[in-house]
C-alpha cells in the first residue's frame, strides 16, 4: 500500500505526476483503464458508481480522472450483500437520458447484476473506462486555494469554462491492496 498525493489544479505549473496502480476486474481486461494519472490532471471525480460515470461523461472534454477504490464500476450495485437485491425503481425511471435500457419495457425490476451490466454498457458507449483509475482510494482532500484564487467564480455563473482561475485541491490517494 502506498499513499500518493495528487494535485488537481488549474495552475498547471503546480501539477504533480504520480503513478497509480490499476486493478482490473474480471471481465474488464479488454477495457483499457488508466494506468497512470497524466501530468495534466485537471478534474478529479471520486467513485465510479452511477454518479461518477455520469460526471465523467459530462466532463470528458477535460480528460477527468475518476478515482475508484474498488476494481469495478457500479458502486452499490456491484457490492450488494444479497444476491436477491433488485432495483425498486422501474428501469425506465432509472435511466440515463442518453442511454436506454436494452429491455426498457421489461416490467421486471432489474437485479443488481442487470444494473451493473447497464452501467458497464454506459461506460462502453461513452468510452469512459479510459478515465477510471481502479484501486485508487481517496483518503484526503485539501483545498489549497481560496476565493481570491477564483474558486467561487469558477463554479457559478455560466459554468462554460470550468478551468479558469487558479483553485487548487490536494487529493491523497491510497493505491494497491
Ligand atoms: C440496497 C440498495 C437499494 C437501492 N435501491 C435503489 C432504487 O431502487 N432506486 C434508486 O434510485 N436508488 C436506489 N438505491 C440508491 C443508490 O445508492 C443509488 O441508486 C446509486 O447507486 C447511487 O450511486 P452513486 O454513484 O451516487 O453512489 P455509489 O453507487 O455508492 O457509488 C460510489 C462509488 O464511489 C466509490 N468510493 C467511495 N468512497 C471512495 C473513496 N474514498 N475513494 C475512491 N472511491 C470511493 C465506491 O467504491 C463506489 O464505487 C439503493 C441503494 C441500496 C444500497
Amino acid at each position: 500500500t502506498s499513499i500518493d498525493h495528487k494535485f488537481t489544479t488549474h495552475n498547471q505549473s503546480s501539477i504533480h505526476h504520480l503513478e497509480s496502480s490499476t486493478a482490473m476486474a474480471q471481465g474488464q481486461a479488454a477495457r483499457a483503464t488508466r494506468e497512470a494519472v497524466p501530468p495534466v490532471s485537471r478534474v478529479a471525480i471520486i467513485g465510479s458508481g452511477i454518479s461518477g460515470l455520469a460526471a465523467a461523461k459530462q466532463m470528458a472534454a477535460y480528460d477527468p480522472v475518476v478515482f475508484e477504490a474498488t476494481p469495478s464500476v457500479g458502486g452499490v450495485w456491484k457490492h450488494c450483500v444479497y444476491r436477491t437485491t433488485r432495483l425498486q425503481t422501474p428501469r425506465a425511471n432509472y435511466e440515463f437520458s442518453d442511454y436506454s435500457w436494452r429491455n426498457r419495457d421489461d416490467p421486471a425490476f432489474p437485479t443488481h447484476t442487470e444494473v451493473v451490466d447497464y452501467l458497464e454498457g454506459y461506460a462502453d458507449e461513452f468510452d469512459l473506462w479510459r478515465y477510471i483509475s481502479f484501486g485508487s482510494k481517496v483518503v484526503d482532500i485539501k483545498f489549497l486555494g481560496g476565493a481570491e484564487a477564483g474558486f467561487t467564480e469558477l463554479w457559478s455563473g455560466t459554468g462554460k469554462n470550468p478551468l479558469r482561475g487558479k483553485p487548487m485541491w490536494e487529493v491523497g490517494i491510497v493505491t494497491g491492496d
